[in-house]
């Protein structure tokens, strides 16, 4: 589903990203760890080219990012994305905000976008708030408004950047455990977090990311249980 062959970033002179390479099969459930401005971000963002990468080649469902906008827009049409802070448009309901890309960018009519909304809402329990606005919702309800909303447009690939992140702790089990049965419908998915329940039940590998590269890339049992990098022992020291 994904290849990115020995991909590097720079913003401006500074290198963030340096000789990436990752292949993900469809169905693959893909965890991304390391500290704090290692690039993890800045890696996923490139795969529906939110960011663009400089030099070495990214492949998405077999289309090529290379800047060219038809691809782009065909490849942001089939990978949702899911952020720390929730993104919902605060000026639309739960529900519109739910079918405003599939009636725009899918061409879907009104009635069959607000039916699958609707569908996708009730599988993450918030159907009955589907006529308030996101400020009404707890941060927990909106992340699942969110991840509702990026399932409306029916991707093959959904990109996650730490979301439970900016949740208190009540709300980041309800926000996982969405994820988790999105990962039994065999979604490929790949998504920056440090909740290791979450890695060790759903990924099949996890990659450790330190200073713009992949250090590690290991099953979570052997990535948690025994981390081959001191870099990697460090980090997970401090996240334990
Ligand atoms: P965190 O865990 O804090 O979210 P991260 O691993 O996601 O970190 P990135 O956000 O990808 O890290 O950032 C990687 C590096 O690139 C950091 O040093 C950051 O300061 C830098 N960076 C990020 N965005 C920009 C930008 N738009 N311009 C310049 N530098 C940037
Ligand atoms: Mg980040």
């Amino acid at each position: 589903a994904i290849s990115i062959t020995d991909m590097n970033k720079w913003y401006g002179d500074f290198h963030v990203l340096k000789d990436v390479n990752l292949k993900v099969k469809k169905g693959e459930r893909i965890v991304i760890c390391g500290p704090s401005g290692s690039g993890k971000s800045t890696m996923i963002r490139c795969l529906n080219h939110l960011e663009e990468h400089q030099a070495g080649d990214i492949n998405v469902l077999g289309t090529q990012l290379n800047g060219n906008l038809s691809n782009i827009q065909s490849i942001r049409k089939d990978v949702g994305m899911c952020f720390q802070h929730f993104n919902l448009f605060p000026h639309m309901t739960v529900l519109d905000n739910c079918t405003l890309a599939p009636m725009l960018v899918r061409g879907l009519s009104k009635v069959d976008a607000e039916g699958a909304a609707m569908a996708y809402l009730k599988k993450v329990c918030i159907d009955n708030q589907a006529d308030k606005f996101p400020g009404q919702l707890s941060g927990g309800q909106q992340q699942r408004v969110a991840i509702a909303r990026s399932l409306c447009m029916n991707p093959s690939i959904m990109l996650f950047d730490e979301p439970t992140s900016a949740l208190d702790p009540e709300m980041i089990a309800e926000v996982l455990d969405v994820m988790v049965s999105l990962a039994e419908t065999g979604m490929t998915m790949l998504c920056v977090t440090h909740e290791m329940g979450f890695a060790r039940k759903v990924a099949d590998r996890v990659i450790f990311m330190d200073a713009g590269q992949i250090i590690e890339e290991n099953s979570p049992q052997a990535f948690f249980d025994n981390p081959q990098s001191e870099r990697a022992k460090t980090f997970l020291s401090q996240i334990l």
